[in-house]
């Protein structure tokens, strides 16, 4: 891998302990109740893995892969679904994990998809939120981290594939 100019914004003692944080808040609004936690690829991998094991409730686990076509650099909200649940979400509480809510539409996108088929409950947990990029408003139910601008990768999160196996969180300088 080509050495990228960057530095840990979210170390991984940091990750555990929020991590921790979120699965006690997510367990004690699901008390008493199974979700289907349906994981967003392939970034939110690694942060879906560590928040259910941390969960003192059981789950089902699934996933989903959106892809965004059109202009990369001018958001054309066209997002499609590549990979759909294999779990019958009708009836079922439902908990979206994903890895970063940025402009918002690939999870306004993924909650129409998901709010079609009538599921008991809906709610999104987003490892990290850039809140000033919104191009349509949305709240995730659970955020992890905050942060203004800028591009990470690492625990999940890639360049063009690279640097998903790093640990900790990174900021990219000079991209
Ligand atoms: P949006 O909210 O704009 O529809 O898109 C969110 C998606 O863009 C995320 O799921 C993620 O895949 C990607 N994304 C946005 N910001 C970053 C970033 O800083 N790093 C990485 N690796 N992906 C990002």
């Amino acid at each position: 891998m080509e050495e990228m100019k960057k530095e840990v914004l979210f170390g991984r003692d940091l990750i555990a302990k929020r991590v921790e944080e979120l699965a006690a808040q997510i367990s004690r609004d699901y008390r008493g109740r199974e979700p289907v936690v349906v994981g967003v690829m392939k970034g939110a991998f690694i942060f879906m893995a560590d928040l259910i094991r941390r969960l003192d409730i059981p789950c089902v686990v699934d996933f989903v892969r959106l892809r965004s076509y059109g202009s990369s650099s001018v958001s054309s909200g066209r997002i499609e679904l590549t990979k759909d649940v294999e779990t019958d979400v009708a009836g079922r509480d439902v908990l979206i994990v994903e890895d970063i809510v940025d402009t918002g539409l690939t999870l306004t996108y993924l909650v129409e998809v998901m709010r079609a088929r009538k599921p008991a409950s809906l709610k999104v947990c987003a490892f990290i939120d850039k809140r000033l990029r919104r191009e349509v408003p949305f709240e995730a139910d659970y955020v992890g981290f905050t942060m203004d601008d800028g591009f990470v990768i690492g625990y999940g999160l890639d360049f063009n594939e690279q640097g998903r196996f790093l640990p900790d969180v990174f900021i990219v300088r000079d991209l």
